[in-house]
């Protein structure tokens, strides 16, 4: 088993967001249910920086194996945590039946000291796929970069760093979003040449507003190609529009994709089911 979960020819799956207070959790779960209807692979649910919140990972998490009976990925990261957060966020999750993370380094806290970084028990993502492997039977995902993370000097020596993820028991990746598919395509080729032989499902996150792009850009690193910028320069004051035009430029995007082979594509919903079934009515299943 590649990816969680191999019925369609094209795996289509969603990444959604835990709620930030407890009173929204209804909410949530009509957005997964809505969700649910698009036969997803899996449903990956973020987790709040630095380990904050997990315990909502894990409730999103186990309703999306429980009740919807699809294959949820719980992200977890690590920089912040000791061998004994990790184990018990493991335990809660085993306990809901969930079996597949996304392990991460994650980013490092704004209050964390040069000294706290420094001897942090989990220096990088691959050392906590490492430890899961040993201590868990999770199915366990990592996370890359088509445009490389910002903190390497080099695309050679991020793709050094992601063979050791596979090579410490990643079963596949997910990509951080891109708007170019050259990037994803040029990305793939030099990952083949390192030998990375699992699937890299493709981040995909639409822009629907002209205002999501400043946020998404640098949080991301990711480049704005000519045709999205002319989309945000000409409808970027009309939210309708915007809206509209933004949807049009994913769905060519997972098209191109689609056409060119590319079977797993994970689409950042941001929590927008509607946007979900626009898209999911224009592209192959
Ligand atoms: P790593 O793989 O450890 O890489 C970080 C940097 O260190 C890279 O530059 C890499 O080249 C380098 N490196 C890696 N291994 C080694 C090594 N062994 N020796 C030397 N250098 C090394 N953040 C959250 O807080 N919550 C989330 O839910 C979340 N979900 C995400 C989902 C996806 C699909 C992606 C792409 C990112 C997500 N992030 C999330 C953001 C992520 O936490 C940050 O990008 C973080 O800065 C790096 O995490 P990583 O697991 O890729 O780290």
């Amino acid at each position: 088993m590649a990816t969680p979960n191999k019925k369609n020819k094209y795996d289509i799956s969603f990444e959604v967001f835990p709620p930030k207070k407890d009173g929204e959790f209804e909410a949530a779960f009509e957005i997964l249910n809505a969700l649910a209807t698009h036969d997803p692979a899996f449903i990956s649910v973020t987790y709040g920086a630095g380990g904050s919140r997990s315990g909502k990972t894990v409730e999103i998490a186990s309703y999306i194996q429980n009740k919807l009976h699809i294959d949820a990925v719980a992200h977890m990261t690590c920089v912040g945590s000791k061998k004994d957060d990790i184990l018990a966020v493991c335990k809660a999750l085993k306990e809901q039946n969930v079996s597949h993370v996304l392990a991460l380094r994650g980013d490092r806290p704004k209050d964390m000291s040069d000294e706290q970084f420094a001897s942090r028990e989990f220096a990088h993502a691959n050392d906590l796929i490492d430890f899961l492997r040993r201590n868990t039977d999770f199915t366990i995902a990592g996370a890359c970069y088509p445009e490389k993370h910002f903190e390497s000097f080099s695309m050679e020596s991020d793709l050094n760093n992601l063979k050791k993820k596979q090579d410490a028991g990643a079963s596949f990746f997910i990509s951080q979003l891109f708007f170019d598919n050259d990037y994803y395509y040029s990305f793939l080729e030099k990952a083949d040449k390192k030998g990375i032989t699992i699937p890299i499902c493709a981040g995909i996150m639409p822009i629907t507003s002209s205002k999501q792009i400043g946020t998404t850009v640098s949080l991301s690193g990711s480049s704005v190609p000519k045709a999205l910028a002319d989309i945000i320069a000409a409808y970027g004051d009309n939210p309708e529009d915007m809206r509209k035009a933004g949807i049009d430029f994913c769905v060519r995007q997972i098209r191109d994709l689609q056409e060119n082979g590319v079977k797993d594509i994970h689409i950042y919903t941001m929590n927008k089911p509607k946007m979900a079934a626009e898209i999911m009515a224009n592209i192959l299943r």
